[in-house]
Parts: structure tokens; C-alpha cells; sequence
């Protein structure tokens, strides 16, 4: 229960550690490996201004990426360009280094929207990538909707081709170093069944169709994922919106209960329909936004309905838009870039830190 959550301050380290992740963002130099606790699957939300970088590392020290982030200044117009100056994948670095990682196993590029995947060529050059997991290629219209966005899927397809490709269509099942990644959507389709089997059970949340997506071409094919470690269940479908975001929970709930829920499309008003938050239940919802992007009053609003604690990478200046408090934000401007980390154990319980602050937040096993 969120009600029951202990928070407690971090201890020296932990504070040290949050206040590297911030320095060593805009100092890319060695630093010390702090470390993940063994027996936890961890979770570093990285702050790449909104856009989506979450680095999850299992207990067997297997990485996976979910995005990273925007390319060189960290722009929609910026290029690749030189892996020492460039932002994003440098703080992808430093967690990567803090999580005592030096190669990124599985690559997980949930759609090609630059502030998603566009500083991948600047982090091939910092860590080797083993495998590239994404939907395939994107819409040849693309463009229209965000230009540029071919020329970087070329730039990008001539670094996949080095590695291994994986195309997992929904309800495919990706399991390693002790976790289980089960895809819920890819390419603009969804599940057809229930994930944990057994029956459909009918949402009562559900509306009349839910929320239109603001971009139609990209963000609708989203590979989404529910990762499994033991209890615990975290829930990532990148910029999933519209149809196909709707489908995962109406007009019946298809993809059970999960403690973490990174909001959909940054937390835009178009990931505020209830019908999710309803079938989902999650403990604590984390909004991967920036300043002025994602985190909309709908979706605040929507969440704090249900009583389900938010955390934000930004604080948001969104007209209408009700933040979180100070010690649930991990940067409250952009002269900071600390991540929020999570570590769960196998029970289901959690502890989330604030990189900024190096405050924890911990969250017992569920009583389910
Ligand atoms: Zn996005």
C-alpha cells in the first residue's frame, strides 16, 4: 500500500551518489562504481531532458536499455556526433558505470522518435550493444510527422547490422538473467489473450474508445514490455498511445496488475485515460518528462484520482499541471540531470531513490 510506504534518508552514499549522477553528467570522466545490490533487479530512470532512457540491470549483471535517449545536444534537429560531448549517452554512461556494467546486452528501441533512439550511434561508440530489439522499420510517412526521422533509422540500421536484430511481435516472451520481459505490443498490435492466462476479466473503467494519440504514426507502434522478477512487475510501453494502448486494458484488462508503471508517452494527456491506471493498480507511477514536455494536468490529475503516487524525472512549469512534492522530483530545473533509481527484490517490494537528493523511499512487499 502507498500509505504504508517508510521513507527513510539515505545513507552518506547513497547521497554521494546522487550528487555524481548529477556532476557526472556534465563531466564525463571515471568515476567509482557504486554498485547494485546483489539480488535486486535494478532500474535507472535516466533524466534525458524527455525523452526515454531506463537502463534495468538483473542480479546476474544482464543490462537492458530502453531507449537512449536524443543524440549530441539533445535536440530533435540534433545529429550524432562526438560520444565525449554528447549528452544523453553519457549519462547512459555514467549509470551504466554506477551500475558496475560495461556493455549493454539487449537494446530495446521502442519506437523511432529522435528523443527515443537517437543517441544510440554516440552510445554503440561508448558500450557495445549484443542485440538490438524494435518493431521494424518505421512508416515511410514518418518523415511527415517528424522530419528527419529517417535519415537517423539509416544511421541507426547501419549500427544494428553489426549485431544481433530481434523483432519480438506482441505476446512473445524475452527472459534473461533471471527476469522475464513479456511483449504486450509491437508495430500497432497488441495482445489477443490475457498475459498471465486464465480468463478476460471486463474492465468497468473502461470509456468510449479512450484517448486519441497526438502523433498517430510512430508513438501507436511502440514495442511495449511487463518485466517480471519474481513479484515484482514493472510496466514500460515507451510512447504507446492511442488504439493500441487502449487495447492492452479495454474492454478487458489483459495485462494483470504491475507495482511500476513508467507513464505512458512521458505522461502526455494522451496516456491520462483512467481505464489503465484503473486495470493496472500500480503502487507508484514515474513520469519520464521534461521541463515542459510530457507530465500534462490530465495525467497528473488522473493519477492522483486513484491515489497512486507519482514520481517525476522534471519538474514540470505544463499550464494547469499539480507536481508532485519536491522529494518526489529528481530535478527541480535543468541545471541537474540525476536519475531515479529503483531496486526491487523478488518479494515485490521496492526502495526508490532520488538521484538528487539520494533520499529512499521504500515500498514492502504486497501483501497479493
Ligand atoms: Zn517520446
Amino acid at each position: 500500500m502507498t500509505r504504508s510506504a517508510v521513507r527513510t534518508l539515505g545513507v552518506v552514499t547513497a547521497a554521494l551518489i546522487g550528487i555524481s549522477a548529477a556532476v557526472a553528467a556534465k563531466t564525463p570522466a571515471p568515476r567509482p562504481q557504486s554498485g547494485t545490490q546483489s539480488g535486486t533487479l535494478d532500474i535507472y530512470f535516466i533524466d534525458v531532458e524527455g525523452g526515454q532512457s531506463t537502463l534495468l540491470v538483473t542480479p546476474t549483471k544482464e543490462s537492458m536499455l530502453i531507449d537512449a535517449g536524443f543524440a549530441g545536444d539533445g535536440t530533435f534537429n540534433s545529429k550524432p556526433g562526438d560520444p565525449a560531448v554528447a549528452r544523453d549517452p553519457q549519462r547512459i554512461l555514467a549509470a551504466a558505470r554506477d551500475a558496475g556494467i560495461a556493455r549493454i546486452d539487449h537494446l530495446l528501441v521502442t519506437h523511432f522518435h529522435a528523443d527515443h533512439f537517437g543517441g544510440v550511434m554516440e552510445l554503440s561508440q561508448l558500450l557495445p550493444i549484443r542485440e538490438f530489439i524494435d518493431h521494424g522499420p518505421p512508416s515511410a510517412a514518418a518523415d511527415s510527422a517528424v522530419p528527419g526521422t529517417m535519415a537517423l533509422y539509416q544511421a541507426y540500421a547501419a549500427v544494428r547490422a553489426k549485431a544481433v536484430h530481434r523483432q519480438p511481435k506482441a505476446g512473445e516472451r524475452l527472459q534473461f538473467g533471471g527476469i522475464i520481459a513479456d511483449v504486450l505490443a509491437s508495430d500497432g498490435t497488441t495482445l489477443h489473450t490475457p498475459l498471465d492466462g486464465g480468463p478476460r476479466v471486463a474492465n468497468s473503467a473502461c470509456t468510449s474508445g479512450g484517448v486519441p494519440a497526438q502523433e498517430k504514426l510512430e508513438n501507436p507502434n511502440s514495442t511495449a514490455v511487463r518485466v517480471q522478477f519474481g513479484k515484482f512487475r514493472f510496466l514500460d510501453v515507451g510512447d504507446l498511445s492511442g488504439p493500441p494502448l487502449y487495447a492492452l486494458t479495454c474492454p478487458d484488462n489483459l495485462i494483470a496488475q504491475a507495482d511500476v508503471y513508467l507513464i505512458a508517452h512521458h505522461g502526455g494527456a494522451d496516456g491520462s485515460d483512467p481505464s489503465l491506471f484503473a486495470a493496472v493498480k500500480p503502487r507508484i507511477a514515474i513520469f519520464n518528462n521534461g521541463a515542459r514536455k510530457g507530465a500534462q494536468e490530465p495525467t497528473l490529475t488522473a493519477l492522483r484520482s486513484f491515489g497512486i503516487e507519482g514520481w517525476q524525472l522534471h519538474k514540470t512549469a505544463n499550464p494547469g499541471a499539480v507536481n508532485n512534492a519536491d522529494a518526489h522530483i529528481a530535478n527541480l530545473d535543468q541545471s541537474t540531470s540525476a536519475w531515479i533509481k529503483l531496486s526491487a527484490r523478488a518479494d515485490g517490494s521496492f526502495v526508490v531513490t532520488n538521484g538528487r537528493t539520494g533520499e529512499r523511499t521504500t515500498y514492502p512487499a504486497p501483501a497479493r
